[in-house]
């Protein structure tokens, strides 16, 4: 197979699917430059949401503190820009699945450097609709799922969560219309109740906007008896907003 693997290389050599460089051998999907130039958010954060903060002084952003999330914790890798913008997009909108494997390693290594996330005991992807899974081919959530999953040892329970409404995307509605969007959304399976009720779930999602999403999700999770849910996203959207505000408090 890897000989397979070498002559097909050698044909078409793998090209970094951002810039389009050829890769290096040590280099897959994407290039070490552009690994580099990935923004990861370090301290300080929003202990609750994992948006960037302008300062020390203050411990949760503006966002956070007009609304209460029902999950404990969340935590993004980056800002949704640049790179990781372009591989997010790649993998939810260009059928790039590679690109899971990347992301996933990221959202990783910020679960294992947390120690807030040590009690988790499953992960569950936020589900697609079928329909939308059908167009896509794979969920992506679930993709990073599966890659959280053998990097951090826990089991995924792909199915935990039913989409039962084919909701438009979230990514251009303003955020009132966000909430109503995904309201009443989800359910639980019934079928796998037993294999998450009583457990701290570790949620997992690419983009964290206003948090509608997880927080429907988790409001189903929770009637479905988890003890816990926290969540982990790829890349925080708005999050130059909750930084502007935040310099005005007092
Ligand atoms: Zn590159
Ligand atoms: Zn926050």
């Amino acid at each position: 197979m890897n000989l397979l693997r070498d002559l097909i290389d050698l044909i078409i050599p793998p090209l970094c699917c951002v810039c389009k460089r050829r890769l290096k051998n040590d280099e897959k999907i994407l290039c070490n430059d552009c690994y580099s130039r990935i923004r990861l958010i370090t301290p300080p954060y929003c202990e609750r949401c994992g948006r960037p903060l302008p300062n020390l002084d203050i411990n949760v952003c503006n966002t956070c503190i007009v609304e209460k999330h029902p999950f404990s914790y969340v935590r993004s890798v980056s800002p949704y820009e640049g790179i990781i913008e372009s591989l997010i997009i790649l993998l939810k909108y260009n059928g790039k699945r590679q690109t899971s494997k990347i992301l996933g390693g990221l959202m990783s290594k910020v679960v294992k450097m947390e120690e807030t996330y040590r009690n988790c005991e499953l992960i569950i992807p936020v589900p697609l609709h079928t329909t939308r899974k059908r167009e896509r081919g794979y969920n992506q959530a679930e993709l990073l799922g599966n890659e959280l999953s053998s990097e951090l040892n826990i089991p995924i329970i792909p199915n935990a969560l039913i989409r039962t409404r084919a909701t438009p995307s979230q990514t251009k509605l303003p955020t009132e219309h966000r909430k109503k969007n995904v309201l009443g959304a989800f359910s639980i399976n019934k079928r796998r109740q037993e294999l998450f009720s009583g457990k701290t779930v570790l949620l997992v999602d690419d983009v964290f906007t206003t948090g509608a999403t997880l927080n429907e999700c988790t409001k189903t999770l929770i009637k479905g008896k988890t003890t816990d849910v926290l969540g982990i996203v790829c890349a925080v959207a708005g999050w130059e907003l909750a930084i502007k505000t935040s310099d005005k408090r007092p």
